[in-house]
């Protein structure tokens, strides 16, 4: 019994010590007063804490803050250099490197072009290599470097980090963190890209109130996150969020992951290029085949939408379609999770806000009447960098819940 007492007051004070550290992240300048009544700890407990984070350089003062009557306090933060998280967004199109320092500021990025990701080994070695590349940027010693997040398209074994099933990759059952684990001189861990996304997402929109979060990811593929709170929604098995494979057209085009009429197929990034091809393949003059110069390796989703922008009529018909499926499937969600964020992602939401409108347009059309009253309707603030920035909080989230900071 006596024993039991004891591992209770240290786990207490572990706690303590976590909370008082992400209080540190979140709001740093802060005073010891200032934390205490945000956690309902006592001043005690949290010198004692403080002292034992300023002795191990993880936070240090920053001098005297300003006074609320009584002698000014002194105002602490994390030390921003201490230690670096590294995030990689490993897309279909680009690879994305990513480091942040203690106080999630981006230090160091690149992006280099995806190219051909089989052999599946040769591509986890430039997936390696990329990492080091990055790491070699901060130009300090690897302890400092607390891990590599690893955000990936597709089904993710959330036990192991290996990846189930990508259908953008055409892969099945490649252990990608255990291969990274066995390159690289600090720890990976290996998240579905959404999710990373989606809590990077949520985290820059800090300050509103915000219940239940739908991040989607409307790029190369489909994909989306729910965020509750600030934690993830994964599911009995891990693997929700695929709304990129709903079925949107019964009898639509043969999708990569072997279904017949996904969103995906219909309405993504690769659904838009392919239907640009087919177009410039098929009919006569049109502003597809000027600014292709009439090669259609040179059609991708941008180019569809410039042409569209320039009043090409087949361009505006596969934008709008594409807006109009992926407003199906959003109304789907806003009908069955009644969010009070929707925040759309990625490279597709990057051509103007026209498309944003027609979306919208496309879920007033198709959500239940009343459902969902509430839900606000955004386009993702984290640019292009967002995912490898979530792969990034997704390790820290990890290492902070699993009480494995270097403090
Ligand atoms: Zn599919």
């Amino acid at each position: 019994m006596q024993q039991f007492h004891k591992m209770d007051k240290l786990q207490i004070a572990q706690i303590n010590k976590y909370n008082v550290i992400r209080c540190l992240m979140r709001e740093s300048p802060i005073n010891r007063a200032a934390i205490a009544r945000r956690l309902g700890l006592s001043i005690p407990t949290v010198m004692f804490i403080t002292e034992t984070l300023l002795n191990s350089n993880f936070i240090r003062s920053i001098g005297k803050g300003v006074s609320s009557g009584g002698k000014p306090p002194e105002m602490l933060e994390i030390v921003p250099e201490r230690f670096f998280y590294i995030g990689l967004d490993i897309g279909r199109t680009m690879i994305r490197a990513t480091a942040v320092n203690a106080v999630s500021r981006q230090v160091a990025c690149l992006e280099e072009p995806t190219n051909n990701p089989a052999p599946e080994k040769r591509f986890v070695d430039r997936i390696a290599a990329i990492i080091l590349k990055i790491a070699g940027r901060l130009k300090t010693e690897n302890d400092r470097i607390l891990g590599a997040g690893i955000a990936m398209p597709g089904l993710i074994e959330k036990e192991t980090g290996a990846v189930l099933f990508s259908p953008d990759f055409g892969w099945n059952n490649i252990p990608l963190q255990e291969w990274l684990t066995a390159k690289i001189p600090f720890p990976v861990l290996v998240e579905n890209a959404n999710r990373a996304l989606a809590l990077n997402e949520v985290f820059l929109m800090e300050g509103e109130t915000s219940h239940t979060t739908f991040a989607v990811n409307l790029g190369y593929g489909i994909g989306a996150a729910l965020v509750i709170g600030e934690d993830l929604y994964t599911g009995a098995s891990g693997t929700s969020g695929e709304i990129g494979h709903i079925t949107a057209s019964a009898q639509g085009p043969v999708c990569h992951c072997g279904n017949r009429g996904c969103l995906e197929a219909v309405a993504s990034g690769a659904a838009i290029a392919a239907q640009g091809k087919s177009v410039l393949e098929s009919r006569g003059a049109s502003k597809i085949r000027e600014l292709a110069a009439g090669d259609p390796e040179n059609v991708d989703a941008a180019l569809v939408f410039r042409a569209c922008e320039l009043g090409d009529k087949e361009a505006a018909r596969i934008v709008n379609t594409a807006a109009e499926y992926i407003g199906i499937g959003l109304s789907m969600a806003i009908n069955v999770l009644d969010p009070d964020r929707l925040v759309l992602c990625g490279g597709l939401m990057r051509n103007g806000p026209f498309f944003l409108e027609k979306i919208k347009s496309s879920i007033g059309t198709h959500r239940m009447r009343q459902a969902g009253r509430a839900v606000v309707i955004s386009t993702g603030r984290g640019g292009e960098y967002s995912t490898a920035n979530g792969a990034c909080r997704v390790l820290s989230n990890s290492l902070w819940w699993n009480r494995k900071l270097p403090v």
